[in-house]
Order: structure tokens, then C-alpha cells, then sequence
């Protein structure tokens, strides 16, 4: 398969690699948005995270707890992003699975997508349409 994330795990294609399991690895991103900017992705190939099976969401998770404050402390971060970018049209380029830890500094620049206007009817219009209750 022509994914360059399962040639990293596979160790053909090279990466600052900082955790392993059965289920993960996890690596340095090379174009980081932040010093410390981690991607922790399963070892299967699926998609994204809506193909990925909920043992390996959760294991995703815990490995979030884990290697954020090591990313943090490596860095001298006070915070950190989580992100997983889902589909082409939120940003996903390698469509292998993956979470971003971006650890971030007190005024380090990057902002947080602008906010938008919404009327009440429409917020319950939409909560209506999708609820699971
Ligand atoms: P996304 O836009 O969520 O698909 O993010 C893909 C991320 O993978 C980007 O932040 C890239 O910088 C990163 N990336 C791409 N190729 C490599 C690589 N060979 N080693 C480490 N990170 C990579
Ligand atoms: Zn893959």
C-alpha cells in the first residue's frame, strides 16, 4: 500500500520514532506546527478515526495521556493540542489514522479557528438532527 505512514511503521521510510506498542507507534511530525509535535498512529492501517476499531481509538487515547507531558516536558511546553484531523476537507493529508499532540507556549502565535455566528433556531435545528438521546 502507498502509505507513508505504514512504511514508517514497517521502517522503510525513517522517524524520530519516541513510543511503540502492539497497537501504536508514535513519532516526531517533520513539518511541526510546534517544537515537541508528536503523531501517534496505530500500526493497522485504517483511514481515519471513524474506521478505527474503538479498542484502538482507546488505546489511542491513553497514549495521549502518556506522551503529551513527555512532548510538553521535552520542550518546556505549558499545554498542548490534540487533533485529529478527519476527512480531506478538515485538513487530513495522510489518510492513515492518526492523533497530532502540538504542545504550545504562552503567546507562541498560533491562533484557534475564528468562531461564527449561529441563531438558536438553527444550533437546535442541528442539534436536533443528529441527536442520539
Ligand atoms: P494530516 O494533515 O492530519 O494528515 O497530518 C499529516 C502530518 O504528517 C503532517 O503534519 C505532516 O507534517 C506529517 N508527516 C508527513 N510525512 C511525515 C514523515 N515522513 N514523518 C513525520 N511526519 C510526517
Ligand atoms: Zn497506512
Amino acid at each position: 500500500m502507498n502509505c507513508i505512514f505504514c512504511k514508517i511503521i514497517a521502517g522503510e521510510i525513517p522517524c524520530n520514532k519516541v513510543y511503540e506498542d502492539d497497537v501504536l507507534m508514535a513519532f516526531l511530525d517533520i513539518h511541526p506546527n510546534n517544537s515537541g509535535h508528536t503523531l501517534i498512529v496505530p500500526k493497522e492501517h485504517f483511514e481515519n478515526l471513524l474506521e478505527t476499531p474503538a479498542h484502538v481509538a482507546e488505546a489511542l487515547m491513553v497514549a495521549v495521556q502518556l506522551l503529551a507531558p513527555r512532548a510538553m516536558a521535552a520542550v518546556g511546553a505549558t499545554g498542548f493540542n490534540l487533533g485529529v484531523n478527519t476527512g480531506s476537507s478538515s485538513g487530513q493529508v495522510v489518510m492513515h489514522t492518526h492523533a497530532h499532540i502540538i504542545p504550545r507556549f504562552e503567546g507562541d502565535g498560533l491562533v484557534h479557528w475564528p468562531t461564527k455566528e449561529i441563531s438558536a433556531e438553527m444550533l437546535e435545528e442541528i442539534a436536533e438532527k443528529m441527536r442520539v438521546l
